[in-house]
Order: structure tokens, then C-alpha cells, then sequence
């Protein structure tokens, strides 16, 4: 179970490049979408009646911040293979009139937080912005994605000397603490002069905003041998970049293949973009209705289908190994992660662990587990959310990280390849329930 290194190396660069052209979700949706175009899917729209052919290739978009592709066998096709992620990371949003006058010395912006994040690491480092704005053009409002692509804010930490207790640990307070400095006295009233002026509208053309901070530091392949990489939006965009990548190397005579990267997951999914709206269902219904399907065609769909709810998971960290289960240790490196949770905030049961195990070892890939320990509460994804809407078998995997939430996170340069492969490997399969309790995982062609 090796991948050639030269194969991990080049697909963690390639991520490197999606990451840093992906630094909001609006960012990330244009840069899935711009693959998909590149390998020839059509854009369909949601306000419009669907006209699907077999051997197409599909994708349909939401509130541009969420993305559903996939392509059609024919129209007997037998169910849906279904791949999730995030496309969402948590920052700090630009409040509406964000200028802060200081000292008549300084131009600072009000922000507000979007998400759990590690604090810290937002300090002492060049910041920029980058969201979507609604610009009026003539009687339309139409929406822009915009990123300001230079070094243009900061949050500078407070001296040691003016709090000498801050190593003991401290409570960072959003309104006070995490506030971007902006410019001196003269930038008073530019900020949006400057977001207009990169998005090549007019200042007073801009009727909404939806603007992020983003970290500047750009993407390293670091450590003694290169084995790891270190970028911002590792969760989830590498799940989102290397699920993609599988999916257009892979497809299947007879499943639609479906990949869907979802916003809002470190808010809870419930927007109408979200993990738990209608979008996934509504993608589905729509598909076995433009193939001229019944309803009941459908439903048997559903019930043979197979979803994987892709989100990064926690690697053991070197200097906090007692965090992890004790029996279950994943490491950076070590192939997916498979993760587990009796409570169900996670979707993996027995059965769907053990199909992911096979197709793992059919793909050549690792595989690893992941649990919180028994006094630890964890976190919770999209999958146990999506099958609200649409109840499928599931499993919930993710690539193994550390310092997940912070606007730098790590990761291990082996493991994206091993999800390209274990995702094309699904996408090549079909899962049959033969009743009884027995299932099985069939290659195409097999
Ligand atoms: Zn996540």
C-alpha cells in the first residue's frame, strides 16, 4: 500500500494551488467549478427545467458557496454514489460599516466571528479580505467575487510588557481583541474604496458584502523528508480538492455519481446551502425526474445508494498524545481516517466502516480510525446532517490533520493521494444490499 512519491508530492502542490485560489467558500465553489467546466460538465441552474442526457456531466450551484456535481450512466440507472464535504472554514466576517476610527492615529475594521476558531495563530501575520459582493448594475443586482490580493491587514498581539500573565493562557474577546488594523488616520473611509477598486466596481455601487479575512502566509511543504504540508482551509478543501479529483478520474456504468461540497458546516449546516437543507435531496429528485424515472425508481435508488460525509479529523498531536484515544491513533501519514462516534455525530456504523475497508484495500490505499476518547465531547460534521434530508448508508471519513481550525493548518503529504484514489475507487463501485444483511461492494466491470 505505497503511492509512488513523486504522485503525493505533485497532488499536494496541486492542492497548495486550489487552497490559495479557495480562500473563501464563494472562492472555493468558482475553483471546483472551473474544474468541472475544464472537463467539459454543464452548468445547470436551479430556477430552470432540467434537460439531462445519458452520459452527461452535471453540476448545479447554491447561494455560490455550495456545489453539487455529478454525471449520468443512462436512465436505468440502479442508485447514487454520493461524496460530501465542506467548503466552509471558520475566519472573521467584515460587519457592515467596518471602519473603527483609533487615537485619530489608526483605521481599524469591525469583525465578527464566523465559526470555532483557534484564535492565536490569527495574530502577528499579513491578513487580507475576499467574499462575495452585490453590486447594483442598472436595475439588477448582480454578485462578484473579490479578493484583495495583497497584504493589507493585521492583528498585532499585545506586548509581553503590557500583560505578563499571557503565557499563563487568555481569553481572547472577539469584539476587543481580534480587530484588523487597517491604516493610519488617511485611510479613514477607504476600506471599501479598496474592495471596490479590486473587484472593478464602484464604491457606491456595492449594496452587500460578504467579506472574510484570510490569511496571507502562503502554502509550505516542510519537515525533514517533506511529509508535510501546511496551508489555511486544510479542513475541508482537501477533502473537497482530492474527492473532486477521484471523481472525475472515476464513474460507473450504472450509478450517478454525485460529489457535493457544502457551506456552512462550522455553523451547523442549517442555511438553505446548507448539509441539512433540501439541496442534496432536491439535486437527487431532480436527476430521476429529468431521466423520466417514477418515484418509485427513486426510492429503490435511495435505498442502494452510498454516501461518504468527508471531513478532516485530528491526527495524534506530538505534544498532546494523551488527546487521543488510546486505542485509536491516527497520524499524518497514515492514510484516511475513519472515523467513529456510539452517539452517531458521525455516521459510521459497523457496515459502512467495513465497505470503506474494502474499498480502501481495493484502492491500494491506508486506512486509520478515528474516536474521541470516551471524556471528550469532539466535534460533529455534515453526514449525520445530510441524512436528515436524504438517508443513505454513510460513512464518515477525513484526511488527518493537526491544528484544525487555525488559519495554518498541517497536514501529511501522502495522504490526499490516497483519498484521490479511494475516491475513484468509489465512484467505480456499487454497493448491493442483497437483503438479509449482507452487502457487497461491486466494481464496475466486475
Ligand atoms: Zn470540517
Amino acid at each position: 500500500m505505497n503511492i509512488d512519491r513523486e504522485d503525493c508530492l505533485s497532488t499536494a502542490k496541486e492542492l497548495i494551488g486550489f487552497l490559495e485560489k479557495s480562500p473563501t467558500c464563494f472562492h472555493a465553489v468558482k475553483s471546483i467549478a472551473d474544474c468541472l467546466e475544464e472537463a467539459g460538465f454543464t452548468q445547470l441552474h436551479e430556477g430552470e427545467k432540467w434537460e439531462l442526457t445519458e452520459g452527461g456531466s452535471y453540476y448545479v450551484t447554491r447561494n455560490g458557496s455550495s456545489i453539487v456535481s455529478f454525471k449520468v450512466p443512462g436512465k436505468a440507472f440502479s442508485g447514487f454514489q454520493i461524496m460530501a464535504s465542506h467548503s466552509d472554514s471558520p475566519s472573521f466576517k467584515i460587519k457592515e460599516n467596518p471602519e473603527m476610527e483609533a487615537e485619530n492615529h489608526y483605521v481599524k475594521l469591525n469583525v465578527e466571528k464566523y465559526g470555532g476558531m483557534l484564535c492565536a495563530p490569527w495574530f502577528d501575520r499579513p491578513l487580507s479580505v475576499a467574499g462575495r459582493l452585490a453590486v447594483k448594475e442598472g436595475n439588477r443586482i448582480a454578485t462578484k467575487l473579490v479578493k484583495v490580493d495583497r497584504d493589507l491587514l493585521m492583528i498585532p498581539n499585545l506586548a509581553i510588557h503590557f500583560n505578563r500573565e499571557v503565557n499563563e493562557g487568555y481569553q481572547y474577546n472577539a469584539q476587543i481583541d481580534m480587530l484588523p488594523l487597517y491604516g493610519g488616520a488617511d485611510a479613514k473611509g477607504t476600506f471599501m474604496e479598496t474592495v471596490a477598486e479590486s473587484a472593478g466596481v464602484k464604491k457606491e455601487d456595492i449594496l452587500g458584502h460578504d467579506l472574510y479575512l484570510y490569511n496571507r502566509v502562503p502554502g509550505s511543504i516542510w519537515g525533514a523528508g517533506g511529509e508535510f504540508l501546511s496551508c489555511g482551509h486544510l479542513d475541508d478543501l482537501q477533502c473537497a480538492f482530492s474527492t473532486l479529483k477521484g471523481f472525475l478520474e472515476g464513474g460507473h456504468p450504472e450509478c450517478v455519481s454525485v460529489h457535493a461540497v457544502f457551506d456552512n458546516e462550522e455553523i451547523g449546516s442549517l442555511t438553505k446551502q446548507g448539509a441539512d437543507s433540501t439541496f442534496l435531496e432536491d439535486v437527487l429528485r431532480r436527476i430521476n425526474s429529468a431521466m423520466g424515472r417514477s418515484e418509485e425508481e427513486y426510492w429503490t435508488a435511495v435505498a442502494a445508494s452510498f454516501m461518504i460525509s468527508g471531513d478532516n479529523g485530528h491526527a495524534v498531536h506530538p505534544n498532546y498524545a494523551d488527546k487521543t484515544d488510546p486505542t485509536s491513533r491516527p497520524y499524518l501519514n497514515g492514510g484516511i481516517v475513519i472515523k467513529h462516534s456510539a452517539n452517531q455525530k458521525y455516521t459510521t456504523d459497523g457496515v459502512s466502516a467495513a465497505l470503506w475497508k474494502q474499498l480502501s484495500e481495493n484502492a491500494n490505499v491506508l486506512y486509520q480510525t478515528f474516536l474521541n476518547r470516551a471524556d471528550m465531547i469532539g466535534g460533529s460534521t455534515l453526514g449525520n446532517l445530510s441524512g436528515n434530508q436524504v438517508a443513505v448508508c454513510c460513512v464518515d471519513i477525513g484526511l488527518p490533520q493537526l491544528a484544525m481550525h487555525s488559519p495554518y493548518e498541517t497536514a501529511g503529504v501522502k495522504d490526499t493521494e490516497a483519498l484521490v484514489r479511494a475516491a475513484k475507487a468509489l465512484f467505480e463501485s456499487s454497493v448491493e444490499e442483497s437483503g438479509y444483511g449482507s452487502y457487497r461492494l461491486i466494481k464496475s466491470g466486475c
